[in-house]
């Protein structure tokens, strides 16, 4: 039944849809008219729940008679990480047809559904942005995409604006980033054409916006950004954000926007594991047509594990340098691609160590302190900036950060790194002492 079933569902669904939804549930066992089905997670399963429970009553009564009624079951968190398998590959046949639509909704022709390699840090995310890809409005409204940079939100956000024009053409789409909204709510002040502001931004299907994060501390434009968002959901019109962090993470934003942007799903990206990083290098190797050995994509995914941007230079990287050296690509080549790149990054092989004993002794205060708690203004500032510089000079994350100050949370660092910001913004003594301590480490 389970084989009539879904080849059922598949010829109703696009094939993005069906790998999503179908292909990652399985049937567990039938017990009395009970279909036991297991899917990856709730979201799946709120998902199965609303759209298919009728067509399996309806199929199996088809099938020999019988009208089964489906229980979904999420897989326990354990086995839910090993599923990669699961990873759907590229859909070359779905080139799209409607490419003059794209233009006026600014979006990336390569930012697809059909692009995109799902795994464990993402899942989540895919499968919310499809499902709000194809019932805009209704469900998760608004969604909220947030991560690190690199992991595919602009993509996974302007996937939602392709997969909803394909699915319905006449759909209004705009794609933009927050700078953007800001820049042209400033000019439509400047040139008195606040109307047509208005009248573009309140009048679409569906409204992506790119890293809101930088809607911090302007006022104006979240005044502005309220009323759309407000317009926008009382019509039913679907907005997808994308954001570095969480609403209540951003510094300065109004409380009543954090709390509307809480009436939808906050979905996180988190970076990829090693057989996604593969998978990503591989279809993205077949897009380019290069022809790579296994062992030396897992080679490359090995090196790599920070984000898919730092992986695509990877890629390009080794590919230049095969071309360079007109040899094809092996794991060999690949080794000496990217070896030059960590040369670099170890010599100037800057540690967070380091960093606090420079600013230790630029403020005459000791490392203990810096790592430590005290709250006195003239250890808190040098402490922050320490953090600031290990944000801005190194490459570790946030927890890795905390970590190394004596075990402070990812928030505290992020905090530090927000206020000296705004420090070396307006305050020309914090600005000296950041850019000379950066000009000495840097060396
Ligand atoms: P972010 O907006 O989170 O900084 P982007 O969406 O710009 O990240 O992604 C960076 C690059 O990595 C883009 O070229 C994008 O196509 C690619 N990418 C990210 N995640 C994936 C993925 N899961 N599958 C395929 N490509 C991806
Ligand atoms: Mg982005």
């Amino acid at each position: 039944f389970w084989d009539y079933l879904t080849s059922k569902l598949k010829s109703n669904l696009t094939p993005v849809s069906y790998t999503t939804w179908v292909e990652s549930a399985n049937p567990l066992y039938i017990s009395g008219n009970d279909l036991h089905i297991s899917v990856p997670s709730n979201l799946h399963k709120e998902y199965w729940e609303r759209h298919y429970a009728e067509d399996i009553a309806i199929y199996s009564f088809e099938f020999n008679g019988i009208e089964l009624n489906p229980i979904i079951e999420t897989a326990d968190d354990d086995t839910k990480k090993e599923e990669p398998e699961r990873v759907p590959q590229n859909n070359t046949e779905i080139q799209n047809t409607t490419g003059h639509v794209f233009h006026n909704s600014h979006l990336n022709p390569k930012y697809t559904f059909d692009s995109f390699i799902t795994g464990s840090g993402n899942q989540m995310a895919h499968a919310a942005a499809l499902a709000v890809a194809e019932e805009p409005g209704v469900i998760y409204n608004p969604l909220f995409i947030y991560g690190g940079v690199g992991l595919g939100k602009t993509h996974l956000m302007q996937a939602i604006g392709h997969q909803m024009i394909k699915l319905e053409p006449a759909a209004k789409v705009k794609y933009i980033t927050s700078e953007t909204f800001t820049n042209d709510f400033i000019n439509s002040i400047q040139t008195r054409t606040q109307d047509e502001f208005r009248q573009e931004y309140r009048n679409v299907d569906l409204l992506l916006i790119d890293d809101i994060q930088f809607f911090a501390e302007k006022e104006g434009t979240q005044e502005e950004f309220f009323h759309t968002f407000n317009e926008l959901y009382a019509n039913s019109k679907q907005i997808v954000m994308t954001s570095d962090r969480l609403p209540n993470e951003i510094p300065k934003l109004q409380e009543r926007l954090v709390s509307r942007f809480r009436w939808g799903l906050p979905v996180d990206i988190t970076a990829p594991d090693l057989e996604t990083r593969i998978a990503i290098l591989r279809n993205k190797a077949k897009a380019e047509n290069l022809e790579i050995p296994d062992d030396t994509l897992s080679y490359i995914a090995e090196q790599v594990d920070t984000n898919v941007r730092e992986l695509e230079g990877a890629l390009l990287r080794v590919q230049a340098y095969s071309t360079m050296n007109k040899e094809d690509i092996t794991k060999s080549i690949a080794a000496d691609a990217l070896k030059s790149l960590k040369l670099n990054n170890e010599q100037n092989g800057l540690t967070i160590n380091k960093i606090q004993s420079r600013v230790a002794k630029y403020y005459r205060v000791s490392v203990n302190d810096l790592k430590g708690k005290k709250r006195v203004k003239t250890i808190v500032v040098p402490r922050q900036i320490a953090m600031y510089l290990a944000r801005e000079l190194t490459d570790k994350s946030l927890p890795q950060i905390g970590m190394e100050f004596g075990g402070k949370d990812h928030t505290t660092v992020m905090h530090s790194c927000d206020k000296i910001s705004e420090l070396v913004a307006k305050d020309d003594e914090i600005k000296r002492a950041v850019n000379e301590l950066k000009d000495e480490l840097r060396n």
